[in-house]
């Protein structure tokens, strides 16, 4: 299907936070079924790029499109800001965002948690989305924690939860910013499984991680990000097993 849209392309983005600039020119395209790994050291751009492809950070210079749409932008007092709200709004609804810290809403049920933004963003009648939610929670394997509040959950429940919190808006793209960072090693596993079965399924995922045998598995391309900058991308095989830039040589080798 030639016309059908590219769910997400990024060119040439750059921000700066005062008088440092962290992304220098970052482009991006994620294919239906993409699987995109960003990979880096802690303070390379890794979040602050993923934040603007959603727009929670305004970048200063280049072109955001959204399933075909182009994001449209204006000069402000304060720097470059969205020219229309709505179409922010709208594009966000296609973009889905699970974060290190699986931020549910603590004073909601899971099941409230799921169906609160497919209700009151895309107007989904209530019993739809009730029964949507539940069919999200047997696939993330919480069938049982419906009614649990998120303080009474493990980290891996909670983010789980939080995965299917996103998948409940039937995103064009799944974007990941170290989703498993913040678990007991032992809970990371099952987050993973969850992750693998949605690429497996041909989701299209832009997945910032450290586990580099979820990137080697799944990834269609694997992009090394050094100081704001790409400093090497391709295949798994070639970015993950023969690395050429040395830093990313240094970056992949075993610490211990
Ligand atoms: P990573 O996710 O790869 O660890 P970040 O995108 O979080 O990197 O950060 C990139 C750089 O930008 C870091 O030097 C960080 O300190 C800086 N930075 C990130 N967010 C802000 C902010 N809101 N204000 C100022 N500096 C920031
Ligand atoms: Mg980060």
């Amino acid at each position: 299907m030639a016309d059908t849209p590219i769910p997400l392309e990024v060119r040439n983005i750059k921000k700066r936070f005062g008088d440092t600039e962290v992304l220098k020119g970052l482009s991006l395209q994620a294919r239906k079924g993409d699987v995109i790994t960003l990979i880096g050291a802690s303070g390379s751009g890794k979040s602050t790029f993923l934040r603007c492809m959603n727009l929670l950070e305004q970048p200063d210079e280049g072109d955001l499109i959204v399933h075909g749409e182009e994001i449209h932008f204006k000069q402000t007092r304060h720097g470059r800001e969205p020219a229309d709200w709505k179409q922010v709004v709208r594009m966000r609804a296609k973009l889905s965002m699970v974060f290190q810290s699986f931020n549910l809403w603590a004073h909601m049920t899971l099941l409230e948690n799921i169906i609160e933004a497919p209700i009151h963003v895309l107007g989904v009648p209530r019993k739809e989305a009730v029964e949507k939610a539940r069919a999200l929670l047997d696939r993330v394997g919480l069938t049982e924690r419906a009614d649990a509040y998120p303080a009474q959950m493990s980290g891996g429940q909670q983010q789980r939860g939080a995965i299917a919190r996103a998948l409940a808006m039937d995103p064009e793209v799944m974007l990941f910013d170290e989703p498993t960072s913040a678990l007991d090693p032992e809970l990371v596993g099952d987050v993973l499984k969850v992750m693998r079965d949605l690429a497996e399924e041909g989701r299209t995922m832009v997945v910032v991680t450290h586990e580099m045998g979820f990137a080697r598995d799944v990834s269609s391309q694997v992009i090394y990000l050094h100081q704001g900058l790409i400093e090497e991308a391709g295949t798994p095989q070639d970015v993950l097993v023969n690395p050429t830039s040395p830093r990313l040589k240094q970056f992949l080798a075993p610490k211990y």
